[in-house]
């Protein structure tokens, strides 16, 4: 279960998230509302941008990364 840049509590089933540019995942209710930037020119946003809904279909797909290593679409093990 993937837990929260912010507040180390997991993200459930159901949870509004974000993804981090570090690549973790950050709660909706633990980001405020100037904490958004455009990916490409790194400008602050001026709107909210919609946040992801944790579904039980992620929660398994990371059931099944978690018991296997990741692999490439050729089948190479990610070093
Ligand atoms: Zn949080």
């Amino acid at each position: 279960m993937p837990k929260c840049l912010a507040c180390a509590e997991p993200i459930k089933v159901g949870d509004k998230y974000y993804n981090d540019v570090s690549g973790d995942l950050i709660h909706d209710k633990c980001t405020a509302d100037d904490s958004f930037v455009d990916l490409e020119t790194e400008a602050p946003l001026t709107y909210r941008p919609t946040p992801h809904v944790w579904t039980q279909q992620d929660q398994d797909t990371e059931d099944a990364d978690a018991e296997a290593l990741p692999t490439t679409a050729t089948g190479e093990t990610i070093q």
